[in-house]
């Protein structure tokens, strides 16, 4: 029997379908972490103790509100260029002092140059390709006489950041070396309209090409008006726009380490929030990089001097840390270059 028109075009519409959704499959069957043993042990070495000693530090007085491009924010890449030296976590070879000047002109008139601090651990199989973990070291200074701690935005994500490159040093250190590099990046001048993040990707250290995905962590250790009954919980944005791959892992990750509440409430692109465009991240998305944007929401003490480290909730802010650092540690370790979007 002749097959009609009709039922040609049905046959090849579900074919099609189906290839797509067995892809998905497929993608989805494929994430496994190997290992398990060994990264529950290093995702335990991220402990509140240590956070707390790191977001204790960046907020107090002493850093003035880390405003970029002023001596309390230079005072923050000193600390945390020390602590990479600290921990014998290397510098990036064409920036031998972990430093990117960010030149002045990506500033306010009145400022100097600022600094992107950076390191890395180079993978062992796939050295050229790169995860980065990321997350934006300023805050906003003194405003009429008040320092604006930032003890959420962002030490948290600060202190995330360097947990995470401690565990991984660590996991190196007892023999178990990331499959592709790692590389730790703290951006300044978010605050200022997302500048250090501009020009690093306008001049990146590590190229744009390799890098698989960027995991930017912007407030990650209080809890916003939405969850004041179950804080356990943070929401993920941008997670699905460059990757059809990236959604199936971050999920898996949760599942495997702290089993949080992901809400994808403010992923959607028309949000009227809009805090997909409103941290470093999406720089890295307009050059079609996968990204994950981990936060947590607004508080009373957003942008007000009150975002102070006695508010900090350190038990959740350990577990989300965790949660990103296996996350990381998949994308380092995975055996393929990350699927960019399947078209269906
Ligand atoms: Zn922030």
């Amino acid at each position: 029997m002749k097959l009609s028109f009709i039922t040609a075009l049905f046959l090849v519409g579900s074919c099609t379908t189906l290839r797509y959704t067995e892809r998905i499959e497929n993608i989805k069957n494929n994430i496994v972490f190997e290992q398990p043993e060994i990264i529950k042990s290093h995702l335990n070495t991220i402990k509140v103790i240590d956070l707390k000693m790191i977001v204790s530090e960046l907020a107090s007085e002493k850093y003035e509100g880390r405003r970029a491009g002023q001596k309390g924010h230079q005072m923050t890449c000193d600390y945390l260029k020390n602590y990479y030296k600290e921990q014998g976590i290397a510098p990036p070879e064409n920036a031998p002092d972990y430093a990117q000047i960010v030149p002045s002109t990506y500033l306010p008139s009145e400022y100097g140059d600022s600094e992107n601090v950076i390191a890395y651990i180079k993978g062992e199989e796939f050295p050229d390709e790169h995860v980065i973990i990321m997350a934006h070291s300023d805050h906003e200074g003194i405003i009429d006489g008040k320092i604006y701690f930032g003890a959420d935005d962002n030490a948290s994500g600060t202190a995330a950041v360097l947990e995470i490159a401690q565990a991984f040093q660590i996991a190196a250190l007892n023999g178990y070396k990331p499959k592709r590099s790692i590389v730790f990046l703290h951006v300044t001048a978010e605050e200022i309209g997302l500048q250090g993040s501009r020009y690093y990707t306008e001049n990146p250290i590590f190229p744009l090409e390799k890098t698989m995905a960027v995991l930017n962590i912007d407030m990650i250790g209080r809890t916003d008006f939405k969850h004041e009954e179950n804080d356990q919980y943070l929401y993920l944005i941008g997670v699905n726009r460059h990757s059809t791959e990236l959604p199936f892992i971050a999920e898996k990750a949760n599942e495997f380490s702290t089993k949080l509440d992901l809400d994808y409430r403010y992923n959607d692109e028309n949000e009227s929030n809009r805090y997909y465009y409103r941290s470093d991240h999406y720089n890295f998305a307009l050059k079609d990089i996968p990204v994950i944007f981990f936060f947590n929401g607004e508080h009373a003490d957003y942008h007000k001097p009150t975002d102070t480290e006695d508010k900090i909730n350190y038990q959740l802010l350990e577990k989300r840390t965790q949660y990103i650092f296996t996350t990381a540690w998949y994308l380092a370790n995975m055996n393929h270059y990350l699927e960019a979007n399947l078209i269906r």
